[in-house]
C-alpha cells in the first residue's frame, strides 16, 4: 500500500476547551496554539467565533500568532456565523472555516426542528458563502452516523458542489464500532459521485471508549484527515486522543501505512502544558503521556527492562518526550532493580549485602507505596553498616544513566 499523508487536525481549543472544567483564558489558548504549532499538526481549531466575544478574540490572536498552522474556526450553517469565523480568522496566513449541521433525523427533528431539505439548503449556502472569504471550508455533518445514508450522501455531494474541500462525518456520540464505521467510511466515499474533490474525515468521540479504534478503523475505509485532541479531552467522555493515533500510526505503521507531520517529541510537551493550563490531569495509566505509561514496578517487568527494555516497551519515552523510563522501587520489585539503582548511586553490593538490602526493601515497602532513594540509602547504611547518604547526594536526582533509565517514584 503506497503511504499517504494523514492530515491532524486538532480541535483541543474547541472541542476540548467546551467541556466542563477545561475552559481557558484567551492568553491561555494563545500559549496552547504555539504549543500545537511546535508539535506540527496541520489544523488548530481555534474556537467557535459566534459563541462568545471571548472565542472570537481566541481565534482572532491565534490568527496572529501561528506562523504556518492553519487556523479554523467553526460556524454553524447561518450567514452571522459565517461571517463572524471569516473575521476571526482574517489575520491567518491560512484560515479555514469550518461549518456544520446535523443531519439526523432525531437531531433535524428534535434539535432543529428543520426538514432534511431546509438542512439540506443551509448547508449548501452556508458552504457558499464560506468560500467567499477563503477556499479552504470544512462540512460537517454532525451526528453523521447515525443519518440516513441516502441523505447523508446527497448532502454530502451537494456541499463538495458548493466548493467545501474537506467532508467531516463525525461520530458525535461516540456511537459507532469499529468494523461499523469502517463500512460506514466506505459506503459515503464510493456512492459520493464528486468525493475524489474532497478529503474525508473523521472525528469520533470517546463514549464508549472506541474513539481511537474507530479513528484507527476510518483511517483504513480512506479517510485522511483526523480531529482529535491533546489528551483526549472533549465533550463528555472526549474525543480521539491525538498523541495515540499519532503513536499508533507511528508504532504500527506496518498496519496504518499513512504519515504525519507530527514531533512526537514534543507530545509530552504538549500533554503537560494542557493538564498545567487546565488543571486537569490525565490518569496514571494514559496512552503515551500518564505518568505510568513508561514505568515499571513488577521484579519480572524490570529485570526484562534491564536485559532489554524491548521487552516491555514497544516505543521510546523518548521518541514521546518524556525524559526517560522509570523503574519504580516498590513490593513488587526484584533484587535487579535493587542492585542497579545501588549501583546508580555509587554503591556495590556484594551478593550477601544486596540480598539483605531486597528483603528490607521489600518489607519497607509493604508499609509504604513507594521507596525513595532516601530510603534505599538507609537500608543500604544499617545493613552495610556504615553512613552512605554522602555518596547518595553525588547522583543528582532524576539523571539519565548509561542504559537510558531512570529511577524514580
Ligand atoms: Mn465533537
Amino acid at each position: 500500500m503506497a503511504e499517504s499523508r494523514l492530515v491532524i487536525f486538532d480541535t483541543t481549543l474547541r472541542d476540548g476547551e467546551q467541556a466542563p472544567g477545561f475552559s481557558l483564558r484567551v492568553d491561555e489558548k494563545v500559549r496552547m496554539a504555539r504549543q500545537l504549532e511546535a508539535l506540527g499538526v496541520d489544523i488548530i481549531e481555534a474556537g467557535f467565533p459566534i459563541a462568545s466575544e471571548a472565542d472570537a478574540e481566541a481565534v482572532r490572536q491565534i490568527s496572529q500568532t501561528v506562523e504556518s498552522t492553519v487556523v479554523a474556526a467553526l460556524a454553524r450553517c447561518a450567514p452571522g456565523d459565517v461571517d463572524r469565523a471569516a473575521w476571526a480568522i482574517k489575520p491567518a496566513r491560512r484560515g479555514r472555516i469550518h461549518t456544520f449541521i446535523a443531519t439526523s433525523d432525531l437531531h433535524l427533528s428534535r434539535k432543529l426542528n428543520f426538514t432534511r431539505e431546509q438542512a439540506l439548503g443551509a448547508a449548501v449556502s452556508a458552504v457558499a458563502r464560506a468560500r467567499t472569504y477563503t477556499d479552504d471550508v470544512e462540512f460537517s455533518a454532525e451526528d453523521a452516523t447515525r443519518t440516513d445514508p441516502d441523505f447523508l450522501c446527497q448532502v454530502i455531494e451537494a456541499v463538495i458542489d458548493a466548493g467545501a474541500t474537506t467532508i467531516n462525518l463525525p461520530d458525535t456520540v461516540g456511537y459507532s464500532t469499529p468494523d461499523e464505521i469502517g463500512s460506514f467510511f466506505v459506503e459515503v466515499i464510493t456512492r459520493v459521485t464528486n468525493a475524489d474533490k474532497a478529503t474525508f474525515s473523521a472525528h469520533c468521540h470517546d463514549d464508549l471508549g472506541l474513539a481511537v479504534a474507530n479513528t484507527l478503523a476510518a483511517i483504513g475505509a480512506g479517510a485522511r484527515q483526523v480531529e482529535c485532541t491533546i489528551n483526549g479531552i472533549g465533550e463528555r467522555a472526549g474525543n480521539a486522543s491525538l498523541e495515540e493515533i499519532v503513536m499508533a500510526t507511528r508504532v504500527r505503521h506496518d498496519r496504518l501505512a499513512v504519515s504525519t507531520g507530527v514531533r512526537t517529541e514534543q507530545l509530552y510537551a504538549a500533554s503537560r502544558l494542557l493538564t498545567e493550563l487546565t488543571g486537569e490531569s490525565v490518569q496514571a495509566n494514559k496512552a503515551i503521556v500518564g505518568r505510568n505509561a513508561f514505568a515499571h514496578e513488577a521484579g519480572i517487568h524490570q529485570d526484562g527492562m534491564l536485559k532489554d527494555r524491548r521487552c516491555y516497551e514497544i516505543m521510546r519515552p523518548e521518541d514521546v518526550g518524556v525524559p526517560q523510563s522509570t523503574l519504580v522501587l516498590g513490593r513488587h520489585s526484584g533484587r535487579h532493580a535493587v542492585a542497579r539503582r545501588c549501583e546508580q548511586l555509587g554503591l556495590i553490593l556484594n551478593r550477601h549485602d544486596l540480598d539483605k538490602v531486597y528483603r528490607q526493601m521489600v518489607a519497607l515497602a509493604d508499609r509504604q507505596k513507594h521507596i525513595h532513594d532516601d530510603d534505599l540509602a538507609n537500608i543500604v547504611a544499617a545493613v552495610l553498616g556504615v553512613p552512605v547518604t554522602t555518596r547518595l547526594r553525588e547522583t543528582p536526582p532524576g539523571v539519565s544513566h548509561e542504559a537510558g533509565y531512570g529511577f524514580g517514584v
